[in-house]
């Protein structure tokens, strides 16, 4: 089945809040990120989204840039049963975007309230977010029919750890650190070079909070109705034969790049352990499968 790569990108104006208080913030990104998407998907296809989201916080040097990644299944669920969408088109990217701002803006409100955000004052909370909100957030919305496999075995392979191989160190001593990255704008490959301590204090920035879980699923990908949805879906789209080798995916060479942290997802191909995690978010490739 189709699905949809969505990126939710929280303002950098924010990484200053969420150096105090992560945990809420990132289960606000979450929370927000899915209602905005179900309730437009609700009003413009009259039916239930499903989505599967990863938490990321880093960009390629390593500062913090906090980000969602969404897969979400090209159709809706419908009391009658599934619904599929155009294979390139699921929801005006302005409105998600818009809908994304407001509810977060008003999320963060709520939890400023609630006393939540007990390191904030008033009147910061009130500027930043009065700020933010004439600000244009912008969603990524994608169709990820010609990259799908690539995107999920990138997701699975960070769903326990960050974007930071020995590979991407160039030069390491005593006083300094040379770290490759690829430089989203221009493309190409760069070089940074950090003191130790600086390396480790990046490093710490993407530690998540104890508990908190980098993967959540969502709508009729929940773990409550999944199984009995994924049933009626195979059993609709039965018919439904994936191409064999050298169909409508692409090939390792032409993989895509994460629009957010930068990575290129191709380099990543077969080398993914199979975690509990990562067998589960592997759900939509086995719906692609047909299994
Ligand atoms: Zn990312």
């Amino acid at each position: 089945m189709p699905y949809f790569h969505l990126v939710f990108t929280l303002p950098h104006e924010l990484n200053a809040w969420i150096a105090k208080h992560d945990r809420v913030i990132y289960d606000a990104l979450f929370h927000t990120a899915w209602r905005a998407l179900n309730e437009l998907s609700q009003r413009k296809h009259n039916g239930r989204a499903g989505m599967t989201a990863v938490l990321h916080t880093w960009g390629q040097t390593l500062v913090r840039h906090v980000h969602l990644h969404a897969l979400v299944p090209s159709g809706v669920y419908r009391d009658q049963g599934w619904h599929s969408l155009k294979k390139n088109y699921f929801l005006p990217v302005k409105l998600l975007s818009n809908r994304f701002r407001g509810a977060m803006v008003s999320q963060l409100r709520a939890a400023f309230r609630e006393g939540l955000l007990p390191a904030l004052s008033q009147m910061e909370v009130s500027r930043l977010l009065n700020v933010l909100m004439q600000k244009p957030w912008v969603v990524y919305c994608k169709s990820a029919l010609e990259y799908r496999s690539t995107l999920v075995t990138y997701l699975a392979r960070y769903s326990h750890r960050i974007a930071l191989s020995n590979n991407r160190f160039q030069v390491w001593n005593n006083d300094k650190i040379s770290l490759q990255y690829r430089d989203y704008r221009s493309g190409k490959q760069s070089l940074l070079t950090l003191t130790p301590q600086e390396l480790v204090r990046r490093f710490l920035l993407h530690v998540l909070p104890r508990g908190l879980m980098r993967i959540r699923h969502y709508g009729c990908l929940s773990n409550a109705i999944r199984a009995k949805v994924k049933k009626r879906v195979d059993k609709q789209l039965g018919r439904y034969e994936p191409k064999a080798n050298g169909g409508s995916e692409k090939t390792a060479e032409s993989g895509c790049s994460c629009p957010a942290c930068g990575e290129r997802t191709v380099t990543y191909l077969g080398d993914v352990s199979e975690s509990k995690v990562t067998k589960r978010l592997r759900i939509l490739q086995s719906w692609d499968n047909g299994s």
